[in-house]
C-alpha cells in the first residue's frame, strides 16, 4: 500500500494508525471514509483492522 500513500493528496487513501486500517476518504467535505480490506492496486489482503479490539 505504500505506493498509494506516496502519491499524497492525489489519491484519497489514508492510513489510520489508531485502528491499523487503510481507507478511502469519502470526498463529501466531511471526515468519513471507507475501510479497505484489499489493496486496490495490488489486490493483496491488508492487515486486519484492530478496531474491534479497542
Ligand atoms: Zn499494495
Amino acid at each position: 500500500m505504500e505506493h498509494a500513500l506516496d502519491n499524497g493528496d492525489e489519491v484519497p487513501i489514508v492510513y489510520i494508525a489508531k485502528y491499523k486500517e487503510f481507507a478511502i476518504k469519502v470526498l463529501d467535505g466531511g471526515s468519513s471514509y471507507i475501510v479497505l480490506k484489499f489493496c486496490p492496486w495490488c489486490g493483496h489482503i491488508l492487515p486486519r483492522s484492530q478496531r474491534k479490539k479497542l
